[in-house]
């Protein structure tokens, strides 16, 4: 079979790695080998970074108002809405993640680059009252230069848009190292900056290994700030490299995500969300609802009918309209979850449902929707992400037992509160020490909404109105009002 090639975009121009390295891209519905990509050494990063440093000092971008950046990014915005379909398949091919599913995520798309863009001229630094009358200061936000943006590929146009529209709406300039399991969507963006007009260099992006070509990006002295999107243990390493720079940094890393369904739920919506929460994207997403925690007077009903619900997903290839659940985006994610899956049974836990392969007559990776019954949380099943179709559910007696229960994790990224009881949604929203809390619903994302972890889920926030202030330093200017002589140098003023 013909592999589709790609190329690198670096400084504007479509280039191949400096060496000629190349890898090959699988298609997860059938394992096979479906496209060639350059495999970026140190030598390219290096060149990735230094056209990205160019062309932040380059009056062709540095001399733009930001009213001017955010006419660019509206324009980025619209030209995704102009090829979303392509998109939206080449992202499907590319991680085997559900037509249906992409179709839906770029649609969306544009409100990223379309919001953010209002925000670019927004950006309204303080004059300050001071308590010393000879002097005047104000301050003002200001790029900080060249960011480095570390992919993941689960949604990879999803969080490549939360990183770059605020990244160049603040008049940053960007090196992007997507996952080399999911580059092409990525690529495609950079061709849509360069034909929204945004000047060359300010977008680069650089594909490969991450302990090669990721490695090199975020240790590389002149990138100022480090946005991540991974798995905690690449974090560290992601840390370490810059502490070598003192980079900014922002982690978004994985969670454990409670998912709490109370007796007086309404149980049809509940179930739905349980099953979006763990099963869409066959559980391959960073806010996957993966510990649910149900009450006991409804728990042998819910577990029932989840297992009868999810029993019925239509497992199949991503580029089925029909299909509700596609293969895991890597042959390495799957060999991940049938280890955790072991793990859980040797442990003890419960399998009530799935805990193999699925079989859809392709060498795809495909993975059955799986439910552990758990009797303590103590389990690494309840502990572990496992970025997989892989839910444990574990019984509560009331709220203070839910709340104890939702809180026993290292992680705290998102929850999910099932109930109609409006004290109680608020009590536990406050009380969950995660950084997203749906009531009621699961997996809603917005270009408004911050998302972002608490304790080891991670730092920083992506979206919403403060996310522009993340890709900017504050500076403070000082003015002399007084026409008298500078006093004594050796007394601070
Ligand atoms: P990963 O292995 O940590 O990889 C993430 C990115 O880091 C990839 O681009 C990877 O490149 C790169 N990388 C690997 N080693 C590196 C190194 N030494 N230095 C610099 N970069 C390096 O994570 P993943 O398996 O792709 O994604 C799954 C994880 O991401 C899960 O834990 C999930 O929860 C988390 N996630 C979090 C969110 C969120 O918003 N909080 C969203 C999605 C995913 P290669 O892939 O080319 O090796």
């Amino acid at each position: 079979m013909t592999l589709a090639l790609f190329q690198m975009c670096i400084d504007g121009q479509w280039v191949d790695a400096l060496d000629g390295a190349t890898f090959e891209s699988l298609d997860p519905s059938t394992a096979t080998p479906w496209a060639l990509l350059p495999d970026a050494g140190e030598a390219d990063v290096e060149r990735a970074v230094q056209a990205a440093q160019h062309a932040f000092d380059n009056p062709a971008w540095r001399g733009l108002t930001a009213t001017a950046r955010g006419k660019l990014l509206r324009r980025l915005g619209d030209l995704i809405s102009e090829n979303k379909e392509a998109l939206a398949q080449l992202e499907s091919r590319d991680n085997g993640k559900l037509i249906r599913e992409t179709r839906g995520q770029v649609t969306y798309l544009p409100e990223f680059f379309h919001y953010t863009a209002g925000l670019a001229d927004k950006l309204e630094g303080g004059t300050l009252p001071l308590d010393k009358p000879d002097l005047f200061a104000y301050t003002v936000h200001e790029a900080l230069g060249v960011v480095a943006a570390i992919i993941p590929w689960n949604s990879p146009l999803y969080l490549t848009a939360i990183k770059l529209a605020p990244a160049l709406a603040a008049g940053n300039t960007i090196v992007i190292k997507p996952s080399e399991h999911a580059s092409a969507t990525v690529l495609e963006l950079a061709r849509l900056a360069l034909q929204a007009g945004i000047p060359p260099g300010v977008v680069n992006v650089v594909t490969g290994d991450g302990p090669r070509a990721g490695a090199a990006l975020t240790r590389h002295p002149l990138v100022r700030k480090i946005a991540f999107t991974g798995g905690a243990a690449t974090a560290r390493h992601v840390v370490r490299g810059s502490a070598e720079n003192f980079a900014r940094l922002s982690l978004e890393l994985g969670g454990k995500s409670p998912n709490i369904i109370f007796a007086d739920a309404d149980l049809d919506s509940a179930i739905n969300g349980a099953v979006a929460g763990i099963y869409a994207a066959s559980g391959q997403s960073c806010v996957a609802g993966s510990r649910l925690l149900v009450q006991e007077e409804i728990y042998e009903t819910f577990v029932t009918r989840l297992i009868e619900r999810a029993q019925r997903i239509r497992i199949g290839s991503p580029q089925d309209e029909a299909s509700e659940m596609g293969p895991m985006a890597t042959a390495q994610q799957l060999a991940v979850v049938e280890r955790l899956v072991a793990e859980a049974v040797a442990q003890g836990a419960t399998l009530r449902m799935g805990g193999k392969r699925a079989d859809t007559g392709s060498d795809g990776w495909y993975y059955e929707p799986t439910l552990f019954e758990c009797d303590s949380q103590s389990l690494a099943i309840m502990q572990q992400e496992v970025f997989g179709p892989v839910a444990a559910v574990i019984p509560f007696k009331d709220e203070a037992h839910a709340l104890a229960l939702a809180n026993d994790s290292q992680l705290g990224l998102a929850a999910g509160i099932w109930t109609r009881d409006l004290g109680r949604a608020h009590r536990l929203a406050r009380d969950i020490r995660s950084g997203i809390i749906w009531v009621n619903t699961y997996r809603a994302v917005s270009a408004m909404a911050p998302i972002g972890g608490f304790k080891n889920s991670g730092y920083g926030r992506e979206s919403g109105i403060d996310s522009v202030l993340a890709y900017t330093e504050l500076k403070t200017v000082w003015i002399n009002l007084s026409q008298a002589p500078m006093p004594d140098p050796f007394v601070m003023r």
